[in-house]
């Protein structure tokens, strides 16, 4: 089973992460980088996160793999452009989810000549002495445009996105901690603040808040992403404030019945001890109403009375029903 850092998920269901994910890595992936600075900046934050030295077949590799076509098209152009030597490209299925496929990028050719050797050096990535790890130095990014280009090159190895639809919650998942902390960094350059945990032997930098994450958005520069994050958002607040009114109306509702049934219960044990008939003009009015229209508010019955009456004052009559229920039930008893 491949793992990648961009592939790899703990808890949320992969359908959901794939789906908007997917759509903002094509977005950004077909991005117009015009400035020469900005792709090399790209392309040394797609590396830096995504980049991996395996053994495949007995031999040392540098790898890296996607869930994304996009992706690997990206790191394919780029590399032919640094090196002229292009990755070799194999895809092979998920091994947990059977229909999506894997790309594996190998980079042997390319990174292996002195110029590629160069180009690693100069982003800061150096095979250890061992070579059985990549280490990295610090990396200088001098121009915001570079930095924006860098934290998209990361997010397209690393990054993945919950379809707002369902909550907030971007994510981008690193292998070495020191690369997890630069990102950060950079991120803070803009005002982001992202949160960070270790899971599973990666280091996680990760954002909830609906606002920061259209910022970081923003940031990398997937303007679209961002405008059909912010229409989910505007639905999403309206629909909680129709379910705050239904809910509250619905309450409102529950409060008239209950109040209701306990006033039809007194005036039908009232009809039993004194009868309706009997009782005084007013009381006798309302009395009636209560019982034709159980479901109606207390300023509803008011309506009803010729001349109206306000709700207290409908209030004052049906509590009087209930005084003098009582005075009834207490004199009966003595
Ligand atoms: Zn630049």
């Amino acid at each position: 089973m491949i793992f990648s850092a961009g592939a790899y998920r703990n808890t949320k269901s992969l359908g959901d992460i794939m789906s908007f994910s997917s759509t903002i890595k094509d977005e950004l992936a077909r991005l117009q980088n015009d400035k020469q600075c900005c792709r090399w900046a790209e392309f040394a934050g797609l590396l830096r996160t995504g980049l991996t030295l395996r053994k495949l077949h007995n031999k040392k590799s540098l790898l890296f793999i996607t869930e994304h076509a996009s992706v690997s098209r990206l790191l394919y152009a780029h590399t032919k452009e640094i090196t002229y030597r292009a990755p070799e490209i194999s895809g092979e299925k998920n091994a947990r989810l059977k229909k999506h496929v894997v790309y594996r990028l190998n980079f042997r050719k390319g990174f292996e000549t002195d110029k590629g050797k160069q180009f690693l050096d100069s982003i800061g990535i150096h095979v250890g002495l061992a070579e059985d790890r990549l280490e990295y130095s610090n990396l200088v990014l001098s121009s915001q445009c570079c930095i924006r280009a860098y934290l998209r090159g990361v997010f397209l190895a690393s990054g993945s996105i919950i379809n707002p639809d369902k909550s907030y919650h971007l994510e981008m998942a690193f292998m070495d901690k020191g690369i997890a902390e630069e990102t950060i960094l950079l991120m803070e350059s803009f005002q982001l603040k992202p949160k960070r945990i270790t899971r599973k032997g990666y280091e996680v930098v990760y954002m909830k808040e609906g606002q920061d994450i259209v910022d970081f958005l923003n940031v990398i520069g997937a303007h679209n992403a961002l405008m059909e994050m912010e229409n989910i958002r505007i639905l999403k607040e309206m629909r909680n404030q129709v379910n705050r009114i239904v809910n509250c109306e619905t309450a409102n509702l529950e409060k008239i019945v209950n109040a209701s049934v306990k006033q039809v219960e007194t005036i039908k044990q009232l009809d039993e001890v004194m009868g309706i008939e009997n009782l005084p003009v007013g009381l006798k009015e309302i009395a009636r109403l209560r019982l034709e229209n159980p479901e109606a508010s207390m300023s509803e019955l008011g309506k009803m009375l010729r001349p109206v009456l306000g709700k207290s004052g409908v209030n004052h009559r049906l509590r009087k029903l209930e005084k003098l229920l009582k005075e009834r039930m207490n004199g009966e008893i003595q």
